[in-house]
């Protein structure tokens, strides 16, 4: 629904007023932020997110001096309390920075990992030796919580390129949580597609079913015991989440879940303890580089698959002419497409964490491997998916043999995640994906803490293989799709973007870029525009306005199977939330969030254009 924090602005100035006493009544000079665009241009640096208090917080920060850096924590920080069944410092993510001084871009790898006595059957079910289901064993349990990531990425980022203290940045997210923000429809959607979940643990249905009841629109959420768990951290340093009683409290919380007595959903218990807790480090990585069409593209190395795969798909398309295509958009997102699922059989194929397993990034990336697999992509027909991989080990851009098929495999990656783009007066850039996983985490928040843990195993393959790259490990990353992105054009900024949406995060990204680039949208239609993915399997998943759009002539022209975009779990039909910053060429910035998924984001300047 556009614009649903314009509709609300009003309702909820009245309401937040009628619950604002008089302790709180400085409320009028630090306003509730409910009003969203889903552009904006202007100059002094500029953030996109998916909700106004986040992007209001990175504001807030940018103006008062602090870098993009500071700011991304900021906004990271308060999107732990407004959008928390996305991302917080019970889950992980990828930071990925520019710096306009040097002209580098270096990332963080705040992914998750395995406990260390996580065992290879930890996703079969004692009782009954057989696998969990993924709905509702695994989604809902402690086997599938991973030591979080986020607070070491936090700390690691300011540390290396902040100017703020980490006490400085939680400042605004501690505000919006004691001062409470306003209730909208997603986030009232998401607490009641949770509901059976929530209701399952005692400190979930405390926080976020207070009263036994779904928070209302137009109410104000308040959220002092984050507010309480963000003080701590801002007194005693990011050791106070990673070692002490917190620490203590998240592994018990794994291990024996604070249970409501009459759920009667199963929840399998974790291993975490306190010592793997201790042991998590965030972990500094060279970001994967391909060149596409004259711009130098920047993303996430593994233990994430998002750059290696938006990368070797840009390297199979950067062979084909696709701005001479431009007038026939349907044979430029045949492409995209087919480009897709050849990267998509390279991922499952060699993509895990790089730290036990051998991942041959450099080839991937390798523009001679990608204009090897182009050979596979027929520009009138569509493969019959899924599609081989092709042999990192034996390359040479020439053309080799058709392979036949494989048998296809089901796509259990699920949508929720949060994404943002912030850049300051100085030209640095962050892009920085966060996620809990699924929408609402594992369901478990740390009693009396505020957060929610995140279920990000659930990443690593469902059935252990010894051969597969993502089998789970202790102590290991199970592989992400999340690809925070940065285009360079001539060693400067000209485009940054990413989004969440699983396994869709990649094609989201990529299509936009195709979008951006090689059909000529401005970079916010290539954000709206419908969308559609491509991850290997025999149909395209699209979102019904893609199939309205460009069905037809995708099937019967090049015999495209399509699907429509839905997720059991949600009944969403939305591909992805992406944000985005462009870097103009007269020197204004443009910042874009979504229009109208997950109820529209939310995009600001310092200094708006006149
Ligand atoms: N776990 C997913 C990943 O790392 C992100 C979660 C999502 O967006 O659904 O790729």
């Amino acid at each position: 629904m556009p614009h649903l924090g314009r509709r609300l602005a009003a309702v909820t100035a009245a309401l937040a007023m009628s619950v604002t006493t008089g302790a709180m009544s400085p409320a009028s000079a630090d306003p509730r932020h409910t009003d969203k665009n889903p552009t904006a241009t202007g100059y002094g640096g500029a953030v996109s997110t998916v909700d106004p208090e986040a992007s209001a917080a990175a504001i807030e920060v940018l103006r008062k001096g602090g870098n993009a850096v500071d700011a991304a924590v900021a906004a990271a920080a308060t999107l732990g309390v407004t959008e928390p069944y996305s991302a917080g410092i019970g889950g992980g993510g990828y930071f990925v920075y520019y710096d306009a001084k040097s002209g580098k871009v270096s990332t963080i790898d705040g992914r998750e990992t395995a406990p260390a006595g996580i065992k290879p059957d930890a996703f079969i079910d004692p009782a009954t030796n057989k696998p969990y289901r993924f709905t509702p064993e695994l989604v809902t349990s402690g086997v599938s919580v991973g030591v979080p990531g986020t607070p070491a990425t936090w700390e690691r980022a300011l540390e290396r390129w902040g100017t703020l203290s980490l006490g400085d940045a939680l400042k605004p997210a501690i505000k919006v949580a004691d001062r409470g923000f306003v209730v909208d429809d997603t986030f009232r959607n998401q607490t009641k597609d949770n509901q059976a979940r929530f209701e399952a643990f005692t400190s979930t249905k405390d926080l976020y079913l207070q009263g036994g009841k779904l928070p209302e629109v137009g109410s104000v959420f308040k959220n002092h015991d984050l507010a309480d768990t963000y003080r701590m951290l801002a007194r005693d340093g990011m050791d106070a989440f990673y070692n002490g009683p917190l620490a203590d409290e998240i592994a018990k919380t794994v291990q024996s879940p604070p249970k409501s007595p009459d759920t009667t959903l199963p929840v399998p218990v974790g291993s975490m303890t306190a010592e793997d807790l201790a042991n998590y480090k965030a972990v500094d990585q060279d970001p994967t580089h391909v060149n596409y069409r004259g711009y130098d593209v920047y993303g996430m190395a593994p233990s994430s698959s998002g750059g290696t795969t938006v990368g070797e798909s840009l390297n199979i398309l950067d062979v084909f002419d696709l701005p001479g295509l431009k007038a026939d958009q349907p044979a430029v997102l045949h492409h995209y497409l087919e480009a897709s699922a050849l990267a998509f059989a390279d991922r499952g194929k060699y993509v895990g964490d790089p730290a036990f397993v051998n991942v041959p990034t450099k080839e991937l990336t390798d523009p001679i491997f990608g204009k090897e697999r182009a050979c596979q992509l027929d520009p009138n027909h569509a493969a019959a998916k899924p599609v081989l991989p092709g042999d990192v080990a034996n390359y040479d851009a020439s053309c080799p043999a058709k392979p036949a098929a494989l048998a296809d495999e089901k796509d259990t990656e699920n949508i929720s995640t949060t994404n943002m783009t912030v850049s300051d007066k100085w030209g640095n850039v962050v892009e920085y994906t966060l996620t809990i996983e699924q929408t609402g985490g594992s369901g478990m928040v740390v009693p009396g803490r505020g957060f929610l843990l995140n279920n990000e195993l659930t990443d690593f393959s469902a059935v252990y293989s010894a051969t597969d790259p993502n089998r789970i490990e202790p102590g290991k990353r199970p592989r992400s799709s999340m690809s925070p992105t940065i285009l360079l054009e001539d060693g400067k900024p000209f485009l940054a973007l990413g989004s969440p949406g699983g396994s869709t995060i990649i094609t989201t990204v990529l299509q936009t870029i195709v979008n951006r680039i090689d059909l000529g949208m401005s970079t916010p239609d290539a954000i709206a525009a419908p969308r559609a993915s491509q991850r290997n399997t025999a149909s395209v998943t699209a979102e019904p306005a893609f199939i309205d759009k460009y069905g037809a002539a995708l099937t019967s022209r090049f015999g495209h199977k399509l699907t429509p975009s839905g997720d059991s779990f949600t009944s969403a039909s939305e591909i992805g939330a992406a944000t985005a910053i462009e870097f103009l060429e007269d020197g204004r910035t443009l910042a874009a969030a979504e229009p109208v998924r997950r109820g529209g984001g939310s995009a600001m300047v310092v200094k708006p254009e006149k």
